[in-house]
């Protein structure tokens, strides 16, 4: 990393024109938590949970997890940290909980996992909430969302978690409970999912997959997985507007969030949060801070109008350029 931006680590992600664009970080291990604050990220935008599971050889028991969950949360308290609930299937199987299926990232995945299985889900998240006495930081993510039902059923799950462990002694509130829009159907129902739901965020790797039906991992299309796809690009206005419509917030957490030429874009589209890797925030800082959203504006209504990630990118640099 440059000096330069080594030196960003304390200042503010916001535009020429003053407009704050919080810049969170993703996490996973114990490491990511001190990697995001020496960059100075101003919550957690992703924790994925699912990685402490996957190095273990059985499931973590409720006071192991409490104490991973405590470290995140105390860590940046009071700032948010977003714990998404166990995301395992697809891309992520679990050695000890095996999943056979010819069709994996169409299958058993993320919370209709958790849903089957409720002891995993409630072990959890009464995990969780327990880490969360006396910080109340704690913001709670829903994977795999794809309809109404799923959010319904893990928030009767989450206040039936959060009951049992009021009454033995916690004093901790009842988080926020939000849902990852990564599934096509959920694009569509954002409306609905928003008026139900405390926040949004955009999980864009799968959704790039789901939409424009490239498996994320295969060398062999991968030419065709762009983010920055038109058709990506209407999903995530859609999404950001059935949010701010309802009143809730929306973040994005996907790479998409970490990627420079997107970062305009995102900011003109409304995102209240950028989630990335610790090692993208200063690089997406650094643009943010060259922004004016007038431009960003300008920007995206003219790449919205184009038709191929192609002339989207090309557009993207042209400006990019033109402002040196
Ligand atoms: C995503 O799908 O964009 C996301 C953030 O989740 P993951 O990459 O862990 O599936
Ligand atoms: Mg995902």
């Amino acid at each position: 990393m440059t000096a330069e931006l080594a030196e960003l680590r304390y200042e503010e992600a916001t535009t020429l024109d003053g407009k704050h664009l919080p810049l969170w970080v993703n996490t996973a291990v114990a490491a990511d938590v001190q990697r995001g604050q020496e960059q100075g990220a101003e919550g957690v935008g992703l924790y994925r949970s699912e990685v402490s599971f996957l190095v273990r050889d059985r499931f973590p028991s409720e006071e192991e997890q409490r104490q991973l969950y405590r470290n995140q949360l105390e860590a940046f308290a009071p700032a948010p940290v977003t714990m998404r609930t166990l995301d395992v299937g697809g891309d992520k199987p679990l050695p000890y909980f095996p999943i056979e299926e010819d069709n994996p990232f169409l299958g058993w995945r993320g919370v209709r996992v958790t849903l089957d299985h409720p002891e995993i889900f409630l072990s959890q998240v009464r995990a969780m909430l327990k880490a969360n006495e006396g910080l109340g930081n704690l913001r709670i993510l829903l994977p795999m969302i794809s309809g109404l039902s799923e959010l319904e059923e893990s928030q009767t799950l989450i206040r039936r978690c959060h009951e049992e462990v009021l009454n033995e002694g916690c004093t901790a509130p009842l988080p926020p409970i939000g849902v990852m829009i990564e599934v096509p159907s959920a694009v569509f129902l954002a409306p609905a999912l928003a008026r139900n739901a405390d926040f949004f965020s955009v999980g864009s790797n799968d959704l790039t997959q789901y939409l424009l039906a490239v498996d994320r991992n295969n060398p062999r299309v991968a030419d065709l997985y762009n983010p920055l796809h038109p058709a990506v690009l209407s999903a995530l206005l859609t999404v950001v507007e059935a949010a701010h419509t309802a009143g809730i917030g929306v973040s994005i957490c996907g790479e998409l969030a970490g990627d420079a030429r997107a970062a305009p874009l995102l900011l003109a589209m409304g995102f209240d949060q950028l989630s990335m890797n610790a090692a993208s925030i200063p690089r997406i800082k650094q643009i943010v801070r060259s922004l004016r959203s007038d431009d960003s504006d300008a920007l995206l209504q003219s790449v919205l109008k184009l038709d191929s990630p192609e002339a989207v990118v090309d557009r993207i640099d042209h400006m990019m350029n033109e402002r040196g």
